[in-house]
């Protein structure tokens, strides 16, 4: 994705990596025939020949005239998953947030759409065997919903989360717990979109006419588009997450909002577009 600019706010997708998955792995019921239809539109971006999902995890930094949102800090390095491939990354990301100009020390605001895994990461590095905040001098702005829900999980991988990536930030004194509707800054405010967690929120950006929405993970791939009842393995509320989903497709159709996909692949942003019944999209080449 190219740097968009939004009025006076702009946006830079910074890579962690690119995964490549069946659709199984994320959508247990949808299988690879079930993706044929919109090959079309899918390869060579967003799934490959195969018709494997090419899901993306990266940050958004978000530049407004005052300050610096970094939303999303996806795995992380150093850390022990239950998903063989994120456990003990050495990902070049710190250097891609330089590339993309970000000195860590000078980001303002970190915020979390949601505290799966994938989101939280690089809230913190591990320092002397510690882990301490990446952003040293931002203020991590956690949705208090999501905070009360997954601070005392006892779901394993869940729990090692909180413990290297959540607590620690606690710990150092840097977060902030908002509510709904928060606005980080004029033109940037929370979207609230539960589902796929309790607490998961949309971040929304305006300025001078133009608009934009960072999904979060109340959709992770642009085949959902056409087939918003495609629920994840990781949602919380199955009929919930489809409700905010079609909601969300709805009210951004034909909009002119350009839609930032948390885990869409380059070209990652993208129109939504009504297509006769139904819903499609619409992007320009990376
Ligand atoms: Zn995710």
């Amino acid at each position: 994705m190219h740097p968009v600019t939004l009025g006076r706010i702009t946006v830079h997708r910074v890579e962690e990596l690119i995964w490549t998955i069946s659709p199984r792995f994320l959508f247990p019921q949808v299988t690879y025939a079930d993706f044929e239809p919109y090959r079309d539109w899918l390869v060579p971006h967003f799934s490959t020949p195969d018709l494997k999902m090419r899901l993306s995890i990266h940050s958004f930094v978000v530049r407004t005239p005052r300050c610096t949102i970094v939303v999303d800090t996806c795995i992380g390095n150093d850390r022990q998953r239950d998903i063989p491939q994120w456990t003990n990354m050495r990902t070049a990301y710190l250097a891609n947030l330089a590339a993309a100009g970000v000195d860590p020390a000078r980001v303002d605001y970190v915020f979390c759409t949601h505290m799966h895994v994938d989101h939280v990461g690089w809230n913190t590095r591990l320092e002397n065997g510690r882990w301490v905040p990446t952003f040293p001098n931002a203020t991590y702005l956690f949705h208090r919903k999501e905070w009360e829900f997954w601070r005392h999980t006892e779901e394993d991988n869940q729990a090692q989360v909180v413990r290297d990536s959540l607590q620690p930030i606690f710990d150092a004194g840097r977060v902030t717990l908002v509510d709904d509707a928060y606005v980080l800054d004029e033109g940037v405010w929370l979207e609230p979109t539960p589902g796929h967690t309790p607490g998961h929120c949309s971040v929304h950006l305006s300025s001078q006419g133009a608009e934009a929405v960072i999904t979060g993970d109340l959709i992770h791939h642009p085949a959902q588009v056409a087939q918003p009842q495609w629920v994840s393995r990781a949602c919380w509320d199955r009929e919930l997450s489809i409700a905010t989903r079609l909601a969300f497709l709805h009210r951004y159709a034909d909009s002119g909002t350009l839609i930032l996909g948390t885990h869409f692949a380059p070209p990652t942003a993208v129109y939504l577009v009504r297509q006769g019944e139904g819903l499609g999209i619409r992007y320009d080449m990376p």
